[in-house]
């Protein structure tokens, strides 16, 4: 790039506007979810409409954003520099993980979700496609090789990579509980369990924290809100739920940041 500092003094162009929109919609998503707690999994619950298959659900939300990223990057006339490929090849694997490899390995035979959750979910990620895919297609500057050594994407990497590690390592071990009992759920033990009761939510959020600073964009920063807006109310509620279901529930773990929340 010439990654440069934000010039809050140029006018603002539409996408910026609809990527400011966009964050200001994720901050009011993030209260709503304190009251409101997506009714998927162990929280699913009727008077949401016409349900589908579990497993087709996820990947139908989750295939989309690495299409639509993909989509909007590739047709753009930007230069495509190593660095903006290193990014779109980690949202891509991120993806791959996601929506083609861990829905074939939830145990959740029978179960389904609203198809409307469904839907606001490939919504989310469309426009998330959308944002990050376009601006690195269409509108962004290439970043330097240089970018490539800044402290910025160094660190950023290092927190994408911890909080990858910590998210797959976490649903892992959510998975193994099922091994032999589908559908029942366990206290989970090993890991970030020992101190918190939702890290795979923590892994993701940290990743996305940490993919935003690695690319150093608006979109990508709105992204990284909405995960914390999407993840970290419902992290509460998971916790008030293993509370109220284990009586013998490890009183010293919290809900989502290890010590403190
Ligand atoms: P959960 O932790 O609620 O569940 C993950 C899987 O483990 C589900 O199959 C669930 O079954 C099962 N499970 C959960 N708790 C237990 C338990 N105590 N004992 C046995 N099995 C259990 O995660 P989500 O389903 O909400 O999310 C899955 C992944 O998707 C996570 O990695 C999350 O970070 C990511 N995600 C990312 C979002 C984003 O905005 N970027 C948004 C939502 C999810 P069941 O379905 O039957 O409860």
């Amino acid at each position: 790039m010439s990654i440069t500092s934000p010039d809050f003094t140029a006018p603002m162009s539409s996408f910026t506007l609809f990527v400011w929109i966009w964050i200001g919609i994720a901050c009011l998503t993030f209260l709503s979810l304190f009251s409101i707690t997506a009714p998927y999994g162990r929280h699913q619950r009727t008077g949401w409409g016409i349900t589908i298959d579990n497993r087709l659900g996820w990947i139908l939300m989750e295939v989309i954003s690495p299409l639509t990223l993909l989509f909007f990057f590739l047709t753009g006339s930007q230069p495509k520099s190593k660095v903006v490929w290193v990014l779109v090849g980690l949202w891509v694997l991120h993806y791959i993980n996601r929506s083609l490899i861990f829905p074939f390995r939830l145990r959740t035979d029978g179960k389904r979700m609203p198809l409307s959750i469904a839907l606001m979910a490939v919504f989310f990620n469309l426009v998330n496609g959308f944002i990050n895919g376009y601006y690195w297609g269409h509108i962004a500057e290439p970043y330097s090789d240089a970018w490539l050594t800044d402290w910025r994407f160094i660190v950023g990497m290092g927190l994408f990579i911890v909080g990858a590690f910590v998210n797959i390592q976490s649903d892992e071990i959510l998975l193994r509980l099922r091994e032999n009992n589908p559908n029942t759920y366990k206290i989970p033990q090993g890991g970030l369990y020992g101190w918190i009761s939702s890290p795979n939510y923590f892994g993701e959020m940290v990743e996305w924290l940490g993919f935003a600073l690695m690319a150093w964009s608006l979109p990508a920063l709105a992204f990284a809100l909405w995960t914390i807006a999407n993840l970290f109310p419902r992290a509460i509620a998971n916790h008030q739920w293993y509370l109220s279901k284990f009586t013998d529930y490890p009183p010293e773990r919290k809900a989502v940041i290890p010590f403190i929340w």
